[in-house]
C-alpha cells in the first residue's frame, strides 16, 4: 500500500487559488470553509524582501495530533489507505477538540454565522440532517471517512481526496495530471494548478518522483518541530523561514 504524499513548490504557486476553488467544488465544502487555503508570508529583508504565497492542505501527519486528542475515535489515520486521516462523521460529537490540537488549523466546523454571506445555509437549505444541499453535489459519499456533504455538528477536513485516489491503480508511484492514464485519480487541487506547483505520490515508493524532488530539490515540512511529521513537502521555502524545517525523518 502507498504512503501518499503532496510536494507544493513555492517558486512556481501564484496565489491564484485555483485549488481553493477545485477542492471545494470537488468536496462540497461550505463557503467559508476552505480545506485548500492558500496564505502569505514574507521572506528576506528589506530592500530584497519577498512575499510568497502557502498552499495549506491537511498535512495527514505521520503522527498527527488531531488523532491523539479525539474522545470517540472518530478522527483516525489509516495505514491501509495511504496514511490519510479521516473524521468519521458517524461517530464525530463536534466537540472540536481536534481543531485546538492540529498544529495547521485545517480542520473546519461551521456552526457560526458565516463571514461571507448570504449564509448559503439558508440559501440551499440542508436535507437529512446535512449541512446544505450545494447546486453541484459531488455523488461521492463516505460518511466513514468524511467525504460527501458534511452533516450538521461534526468537523471536515481534506482527504486528498481520498474517493479519488483510492481508485487508482495499485503500485503507482505517482499520480500524474498529465497521465491521460491517471488524471482522474489525481486530487482535485493538484489536477487544477495552473503553474504546475503540485506533485502527488508514493512517499514509500523509492522510485516515485516526489521522492526524487524531496531530494533533489530539499523539500521540507511545515512546522516539523511539533513532532507530527506531515506528509506534505515544500519546495522553494527559503531556509530562513522558521516555520519550515529540513526533512529528519
Ligand atoms: S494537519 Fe492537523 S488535521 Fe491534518 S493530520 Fe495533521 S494534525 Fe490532523
Ligand atoms: S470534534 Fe469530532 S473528530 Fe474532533 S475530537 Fe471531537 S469527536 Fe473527535
Amino acid at each position: 500500500m502507498a504512503k501518499w504524499g503532496m510536494v507544493i513548490d513555492l517558486d512556481k504557486c501564484t496565489g491564484c487559488q485555483a485549488c481553493t476553488t477545485a477542492c471545494a467544488m470537488e468536496n462540497n465544502t461550505l463557503p467559508g470553509e476552505s480545506w485548500q487555503d492558500v496564505l502569505y508570508y514574507n521572506e528576506g529583508e528589506y530592500p530584497s524582501a519577498q512575499m510568497k504565497w502557502l498552499p495549506r492542505p491537511c498535512m495527514q501527519c505521520e503522527d498527527p495530533s488531531c488523532v491523539h486528542v479525539c474522545p470517540t475515535r472518530a478522527t483516525y489515520k489509516d495505514p491501509d489507505a495511504g496514511g490519510i486521516v479521516f473524521v468519521d462523521w458517524n461517530k464525530c460529537i463536534g466537540c472540536k477538540y481536534c481543531m485546538i490540537a492540529c498544529p495547521y488549523g485545517v480542520r473546519f466546523y461551521a456552526d457560526e454565522q458565516p463571514l461571507i454571506e448570504p449564509d448559503m445555509r439558508d440559501v440551499y437549505p440542508g436535507e437529512n440532517g446535512q449541512m446544505w444541499s450545494p447546486p453541484y453535489q459531488n455523488p461521492e459519499q463516505d460518511w466513514r471517512r468524511g467525504i460527501g456533504i458534511q452533516p450538521k455538528g461534526v468537523v471536515s477536513k481534506c482527504t486528498f481526496c481520498y474517493h479519488k485516489v483510492s481508485k487508482a491503480p495499485e503500485g503507482v508511484p505517482d499520480l500524474d495530471e498529465d497521465d491521460p492514464e491517471l488524471v482522474e485519480y489525481v486530487p482535485a487541487c493538484v489536477r487544477t494548478c495552473p503553474p504546475k506547483a503540485r506533485y502527488f505520490g508514493d512517499l514509500d515508493n523509492p522510485e516515485s518522483n516526489v521522492n526524487r524532488i524531496i531530494g533533489d530539490k530539499h523539500g521540507v515540512r511545515l512546522l516539523d518541530h511539533t513532532g507530527n511529521r506531515p506528509q506534505v513537502y515544500y519546495l522553494g521555502a527559503g531556509a530562513g523561514v522558521p516555520a519550515f524545517s529540513p526533512r529528519n525523518s
